[in-house]
């Protein structure tokens, strides 16, 4: 890296928040998707626009890749650098701007964790509804780039549907302020397009987000699942709970395998040991409607052959069959080192069959394989177990988290219902898009960053973006 980059940055954001030493750098070679690394050339943590906005414009004129960064949970190597290049962290923007009860809304920095974001405004009865199981860690502005989901993302959607505004700092440094709430926003919907839009596009530093009131009451309910078609049963009893237009806000399944290394780790709920699966459900609403919903609920469940359910009787139990759920990614470590978490979504209808369609593929490739997901919404997290250090396991993996994607896609899913396609899905891509949509895109993201130096290589292909004779930042392609 160029002496004179680090020398400018320093000037512009002091000593203290530019990553230059080898050993620092090591926690910023990867994301969640460890399996995947690189070192970063350099780490830089603005504190606020202002300082982004210098720094990016010093970046832009050296030519250097930028890759956004948040806390770094991201599923699918989004975060992590392809070549090198500056690394933009937001862990300092953790600022709560406003909260604004009346108007129903909030203004904070980007590097805000998820669940802070709640907790600043508990006391005015409102929370920020998109919950990702990593909600303890992740940041607003990574949940804005990868447009997450979460449990209750069944009831209230995901990320995209609860940002009002953002401020961006474009990658040549220019501020884009979108931050201003607007009942009816006229024009282009800019936020909308820079959702979802896996920092290539530039850093979001700021982000006012919709807050909803908290509900009168919730309940949570546990239906247990015995047996070889256990988990079949929970997932039809699903397709039959949306059929009949039941409305829970949350509805999550955990496989046999899982259940277990919940119940030997931290995050021990109490869910039985011998369960082959179970249906973890939420119902929010007045008391008579959450009455209703839940009492039907769990005559349905039965119906479906659910040998037992549970409704948490207190606030610690209702805490502790979520922690389970939210923690069950972080206790597969007692399974094996490492996890590769596919993110394979499909119609809601097709949950058994791609359930059934994903053991197989683990049992074809002997891998061992833990079920979790977000059953409302289509979105099967088949989570394969392994040891990195071993590269035919690894290859193995990899190529096992490919037919998955095939297999969602033929089954009319689609290749991401959360993670993003990051470095993880470009090469799968063509499964979905044609070379025209793929062009299409490209010039949308060329639009935003015309030098292509916004995270490059991931999201989208490089060709897709590249027009005959340029000559990309990154020469790196799916
Ligand atoms: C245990 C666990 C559970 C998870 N559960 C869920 C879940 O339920 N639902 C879900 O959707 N995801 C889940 N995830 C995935 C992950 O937490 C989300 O994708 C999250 O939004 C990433 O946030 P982050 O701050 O860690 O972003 P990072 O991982 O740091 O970055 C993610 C992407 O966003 C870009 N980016 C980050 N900040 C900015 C910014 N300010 N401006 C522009 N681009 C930016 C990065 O370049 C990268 O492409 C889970 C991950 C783990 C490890």
């Amino acid at each position: 890296m160029d002496k004179a980059l680090i020398d400018g940055l320093i000037e512009i954001i002091g000593k203290d928040a530019v990553v230059a030493d080898e050993t620092r750098l090591m926690s910023y070679e990867s994301d969640a998707l460890a399996m995947y690394h690189e070192k970063a050339d350099l780490v830089i943590l603005p504190a606020d626009t202002a300082e982004t906005a210098a720094c990016m414009k010093l970046i832009a004129s050296f030519g250097v890749p930028i890759v956004p960064r948040g806390a770094g949970t991201g599923l699918t190597g989004g975060a992590r650098p392809i070549e090198g290049g500056v690394v933009v962290a937001t862990s300092r923007m953790r600022q709560v701007f406003e909260v604004n009860p009346t108007d129903g809304f909030a203004r904070t920095g980007a590097g805000l964790v998820n669940v802070d974001l709640t907790h600043a405004c508990e006391d005015h009865g409102l929370f920020y509804a998109p919950d990702p199981s990593s909600q303890r860690a992740c940041t607003i502005g990574g949940n804005v780039a990868n447009n997450s989901g979460g449990p209750h993302g069944f009831k209230y959607g995901s990320t995209t549907q609860h940002i009002l505004g953002l401020v961006i700092v474009l990658p040549d440094g220019e501020v884009l302020d979108l931050s201003e709430p607007r009942v009816d926003p006229e024009g282009v919907d800019l936020v909308g397009l820079f959702v979802g839009s896996e920092g290539t596009f530039g850093i979001a530093t700021e982000v006012t987000v919709k807050l909803v009131p908290t509900p009168e009451v919730v309940e949570t309910l546990l239906a247990v699942y015995t047996g070889g078609e256990g988990l079949s049963k929970a997932c039809d009893t699903v397709s039959e709970i949306i059929r009949v237009g039941l409305e829970p806000s949350a509805i999550e399944i955990l496989d046999t395998l899982t259940i277990a290394a919940v119940e030997d780790s931290v995050f021990a709920a109490g869910y039985p040991r011998d369960a082959s699966a179970v249906l973890l459900m939420e119902v929010e609403g007045t008391p008579t409607e959450v009455q209703g919903t839940s009492g039907d609920i769990m005559k349905l469940a039965k119906t479906f052959g659910a040998t037992e359910l549970r409704s948490a009787q207190t606030d610690a139990e209702r805490a502790m069959l979520w922690a389970g759920r939210k923690g069950a990614f972080g206790a597969m470590g007692r399974i094996a080192p490492d996890l590769y978490v596919a993110d394979a979504v499909v119609p809601r209808t097709k949950l058994r069959e791609m359930v059934r369609t994903t053991v197989a593929i683990a049992e074809k490739y002997q891998l061992k394989l833990a079920t979790v997901f977000h059953a409302g919404d289509g979105n099967l997290h088949p989570n394969i177990c392994y040891d990195r250090r071993d590269k035919e396991e690894t290859r193995r993996v990899v190529a096992a988290g490919a037919e998955i994607l095939e297999a969602c896609v033929a089954a009319g899913g689609s290749l991401t219902g959360e993670h993003g396609i990051g470095l993880e899905k470009l090469a799968e891509i063509g499964l979905l898009f044609s070379e025209q949509d793929l062009q299409a895109m490209g010039r949308v993201r060329r639009a935003w960053d015309p030098d292509l130096r916004m995270n490059p290589g991931k999201a989208l292909p490089l060709r897709a973006c590249v027009e005959l004779g340029d000559k990309p930042k990154s020469s790196v392609e799916a």
